[in-house]
Formats: C-alpha cells, structure tokens, sequence
C-alpha cells in the first residue's frame, strides 16, 4: 500500500483554449510511472508541482472541446502524445516537435491520465483512424517508442540483440519479427519476461543473470557478434558491455533511459575500430510514428496482446502497481470508472 498516492475525488477538467477534455478509455502503466509511484528520486525529477495526477498512456473519447481547436469533433477517439510541444522553437518549426526544446510532459508536469477525465492540449493528441480497441490503442505511445528503435537499427535479413525485455524490448522483438529479422537474441534477469520474449518472436533468449551474455552473443553468431543492438534495459552495465558483442560496422539504438553513468572500458577495440553507429531515441515522431504503429496494430501484421497481462480498474491501482513491482506481469492496465 503506498500512501503517497491516493485515489480521490478531484474537479474535472475544463478545455482552455487549444486544448480538449477526453474521457480516459483505458490506461496503462509505464516505467516512468513506477518510479513516480515509488518516489524514486528520478521519479522526483519528472514530476512538476504537488499534488498531481500521473499516468500518460491512454485513449479516450474527446468530450469537451476548448476554442481555436480545429478537426477535432467531440466523440473522436484520441491518444495523448506525451510530448507537448511548443510550436515555436527550432525543433519545432523543423519538423522535430517530439524533440522540443520547451517540451511539457503530459502526466508529468501536467496532469495526466489516471483520471476519469483528462485534459490534453489539441497539439499533443492523436485521432484514431480505425477502431481499434482501448487495450491496443493505449498502448500507441510505448508502441511507437519500440517501432521508431527498430526503425533506426533497420534490422532485416541481419541479426538482433534485443537487452531488457520490459514492455518497450517486447514490442520490439515482435516489430523486428515482422520487419524481417533473421535472428532475434533477447536478454533479460526476469525468466516470466523472457517467456513473453519468446512468444513475441525471440529467437533465442539468453538469462543474463544466469548466463555470460557476451559469450552466448558470440556463440549465436560465429563469433561475428550482432549486427544490431537495441538496449531496451538502461542497466549501466548492460550498455558499457554492449559494444563488446556488437559487429564491427553495426547499429545501435539505446532506448533504455541509462540508470547512471555510461563508460566504455575497450574504447579503441569496441568503439572506434567498430566503426558503429549509436542512436539514442527519445518518443515519436509526429505524428508519422502514430500513423505506423496504427496501420501495424490495426492490420494484424504485429501481436502484442501477449504483452498485456494485467487490467485493474483504476480505484485498485495499488494492485496494478503491485503486479507490475512483482515482476510477474508484462503491461499493466487501468480503466476508469465513472462515480466510485
Ligand atoms: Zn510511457
Ligand atoms: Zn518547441
């Protein structure tokens, strides 16, 4: 039981100008939400003022629509971008909004979506263009996270090293499945994620706590290493041991926020003679990555409900929060009920 969250009765949001107020379909639960939650000081960091409401992947219908918003009608079925941009600075005005230099954070430094109703500015929300469900369509937004990672290593015919297998790692593997992968080597500590590793397509999975990853990497590719790395787990170590596997001339995109320092001990050997290339990625593209994550999802063509192991109504959300703390659960969801 924390007692630093509490699930209470709040005014509901109005829509100011170029803002809207959706009713919160489903929501689910992130890792930046864990460490909020446990008041982590990282955590502490993202949050703005007390007291808040977190959460920031959802979907809802759009219920109240404040002035200067354009093509949104009430009743569309939107997600929240966390991004919120600020529409004038260079990012922004060079087609990097999810990159800009004023960024807000929705759920963040504003109030986000555990809630029944949420605002969100008309600038960081996403209409829906088919039907898909609110179980698929909150999940867009760590979705499209995964999608822009294997985007950028382009991992088809070649293979892959997926390290960490939370949500972000397993979505992932199952886009590098779809995109063409030849070989898909995934890591984790949690053997309950390494079993969801293997239904989304992994290959080969490797118990980095129990196995040296390094060793079985090389064993899986003649020696070669890989020829591309996703690091999905933001270990300190995973990441400073990661160039040792990597395949001279191959492609790395760390998505894993680090949880400290990163050094590279063999910098002439892992780093300059690899001649590697090193992606870092922080949200979507918008709202390019919104629309693919909407086609791949909505087409069958990537399955992610395996990752989806848990869905509490939202006034029990010290068990979704506990089942996520456990260990044993993949996404964790939360839906709102209108009047507890
Ligand atoms: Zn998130
Ligand atoms: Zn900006």
């Amino acid at each position: 039981m924390n007692t630093l969250v509490e699930y209470t009765r709040v005014p509901r949001p109005t829509a100011g100008v170029g803002q809207v107020v959706i009713r919160v379909e489903r929501a689910a639960i992130c890792g930046t939400d864990i460490l909020m939650y446990k008041w982590d000081p990282l955590g502490q960091q993202l949050v703005g003022d007390l007291p808040f409401i977190p959460g920031h992947e959802c979907c809802g219908k759009v219920v109240e629509i404040g002035t200067d918003v354009e093509g949104l009608p009430e009743g569309a079925r939107v997600c929240a971008e966390t991004h919120i941009p600020c529409g004038h600075c260079y990012q922004c005005t060079h087609k990097l909004q999810h990159l800009c230099q004023n960024l807000v954070l929705f759920g963040h430094q504003i109030d986000g979506c555990f809630a029944e109703y949420a605002m969100i500015p008309a600038s960081a929300v996403y209409q829906l263009s088919t039907d898909l469900s609110p179980e698929i369509a909150c999940l867009l937004e760590p979705f499209g996270v995964s999608l822009r990672a294997v985007e950028e290593v382009a991992p088809r015919g070649d293979t892959l090293a997926v390290t960490g297998c939370g949500p972000i790692g397993l979505f992932a593997i199952g886009i590098a499945r779809y995109m063409g992968a030849a070989k898909i080597i995934a890591s984790d500590i949690n053997p309950f994620r390494l079993n969801l590793a293997m239904t989304m397509g992994a290959d080969v999975v490797v118990d980095a706590g129990e196995t040296d990853l390094q060793e079985a990497i090389l064993s899986q590719t003649s020696g070669d290493g890989v020829g591309c790395i996703i690091e999905a787990s933001g270990v300190p170590s995973v990441i400073n041991n990661m160039f040792s596997y990597l395949r001279k001339g191959g492609f790395i995109v760390q998505v894993g926020n680090p949880k400290g320092p990163v050094q590279i001990t063999d910098v002439m050997p892992d780093l300059m003679h690899k001649e590697l290339t090193l992606k870092t990625v922080h949200g979507r593209r918008m709202f390019e990555t919104w629309e693919k994550s909407e086609a791949l999802l909505s087409q069958g063509k990537v399955d992610i409900t395996p990752v989806i192991t848990h869905c509490f109504p939202m006034k029990q959300f010290d068990e979704a929060f506990t089942a996520v703390l456990s260990g044993q659960a993949g996404k964790v969801q939360l839906i709102p009920s209108l009047g507890d």
